[in-house]
C-alpha cells in the first residue's frame, strides 16, 4: 500500500504512474480512497506565495474545433516552455460511455509529448461528482508542475457554468455565423466567456469569420458596457493552420493580467473555493435527503400526487422535507 507521503512525492516529481494513481484516487467514490485523497490534496497544496498556474476553460459545440485548438495551442505553449495539462468535463460520457477526450488520437501530437498530460472526463456519474474530481485533479496537476491547465467542455446543461467556475479564463469557440444565426448562440455562454474565437477562419471562410467576429463583438458590448474591467475580445483563428493561436493565448494572458492588476484574480480564486465548498454541501445534503428511509418511503406517492394534480409542488416539497426530518 503506497503512503500519502510517497504519493505526494511522486506527484511532485511528475511521475506519471503515480500521478495517474493519485487522480484515480480523487475520482474514486470509495470512502477510504476519498479520505486518502483529501490528505494527499492537503499535502500537495502549494504555499500561498507559490506561482499560480493558468487555468483556462474551452467550450463550444461538438465539431467547432475544440480538440484541434487544444492540440495547436498545447504545442504552441510547450514551445514557449510551458507544461500543459488537458482535462475534460463531460458528464454525458457516463451515459454514452464515450468521452470528448476518450479518443486521444484527436490530439495525436500533444498526447505523445512528454510535457503534456491528457486526461479524459471522469465517469463518476453526476456533474457534481465530475466537477469535484476535476477540481481536485487540477490541484494534483499543478503540484506536478503543469503551469497551464486547459479544461474542455461541451455545452451541455450546467457543465459550462461549472467549468467557468473552476478556471481563471473561460473561452468560447464558435463558427462564422451572422445575423439570425447568431441568435442560436446561447446568451448564457456569451455572458460567461472572457475570450471568444471564431474558428475555421481559413480557405473561403476568412471574410465570413471576420464579419461574424464583428457582429459578436457588438453583442458582447451590450453584455459588458463601457467601463467594465474586461471586455471580451472576439478573435478569428484557424486551428488546423495554426493561425491566430498565439493571439488566442495572448488574449488569455491579457485577461489574466487585467484581473491581477485590479486585485480581481485572487478575489475570484478565493470566491471559487468558497462556492465550491457550498456546492459540495448542497450536493451532500441533497443526497442525504434522497437516500433517507423516510423520503424513500413517501417518494413515489408524493411524485404521483404532483403528477395527478392532487398536490402542489410546494406541498409536495414540504411532505418530502417532513419525511426527511421525521425520526425513522
Ligand atoms: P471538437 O468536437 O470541438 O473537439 O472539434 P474537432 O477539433 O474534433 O474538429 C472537428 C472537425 O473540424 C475536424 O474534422 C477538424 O479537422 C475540423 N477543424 C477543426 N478546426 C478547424 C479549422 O480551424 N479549420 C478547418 N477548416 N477545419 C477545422
Amino acid at each position: 500500500m503506497i503512503t500519502v507521503a510517497e504519493l505526494a512525492e511522486g506527484v511532485r516529481a511528475d511521475k506519471r504512474a503515480v500521478l495517474a494513481r493519485a487522480i484515480t484516487m480523487v475520482e474514486s467514490r470509495r470512502p477510504d480512497h476519498q479520505a486518502l485523497a483529501q490528505e494527499l490534496l492537503l499535502e500537495v497544496t502549494p504555499p500561498p506565495d507559490a506561482p499560480l498556474a493558468t487555468r483556462v476553460g474551452i467550450t463550444g459545440v461538438p465539431g467547432v474545433g475544440k480538440s484541434t485548438t487544444i492540440e495547436a495551442l498545447g504545442n504552441h505553449l510547450i514551445s514557449l516552455g510551458h507544461k500543459v495539462a488537458v482535462l475534460a468535463v463531460d458528464p454525458s460520457s457516463t451515459r454514452t460511455g464515450g468521452s470528448i477526450l476518450g479518443d486521444k488520437t484527436r490530439m495525436g501530437t500533444l498526447a505523445v509529448n512528454p510535457r503534456a498530460y491528457i486526461r479524459p472526463s471522469p465517469t463518476s456519474g453526476t456533474l457534481g461528482g465530475v466537477a469535484k474530481a476535476t477540481r481536485e485533479t487540477i490541484v494534483l496537476l499543478e503540484a506536478a508542475g503543469f503551469d497551464v491547465v486547459l479544461v474542455e467542455t461541451v455545452g451541455v446543461g450546467q457543465s459550462e457554468v461549472t467549468v467557468a467556475n473552476m478556471v481563471d479564463t473561460f473561452t468560447f469557440l464558435t463558427l462564422a455565423r451572422t445575423g439570425d444565426q447568431l441568435q442560436g448562440i446561447k446568451k448564457g455562454v456569451l455572458e460567461l466567456a472572457d475570450v471568444v474565437a471564431v474558428n475555421k477562419a481559413d480557405g473561403d471562410h476568412v471574410v465570413e469569420a471576420r464579419v461574424a467576429a464583428r457582429e459578436l463583438s457588438g453583442a458582447l458590448r451590450l453584455i459588458h458596457p463601457r467601463g467594465s474591467l474586461w471586455r471580451p475580445p472576439v478573435l478569428t483563428q484557424s486551428a488546423v493552420e495554426g493561425t491566430g493561436i498565439p493571439e488566442f493565448w495572448e488574449a488569455v494572458l491579457r485577461h489574466r493580467s487585467t484581473l491581477q492588476e485590479a486585485g480581481e484574480f485572487d478575489r475570484r480564486r478565493r470566491q471559487q473555493q468558497v462556492d465550491w465548498t457550498w456546492t459540495m454541501v448542497r450536493d451532500a445534503v441533497l443526497s442525504r435527503v434522497e437516500q433517507s428511509d423516510g423520503v424513500r418511503s413517501v417518494r413515489a406517492e408524493v411524485e404521483a400526487g404532483v403528477q395527478d394534480g392532487s398536490l402542489t409542488p410546494a406541498l409536495a416539497a414540504q411532505r418530502i422535507l417532513d419525511a426527511f426530518d421525521a425520526p425513522s
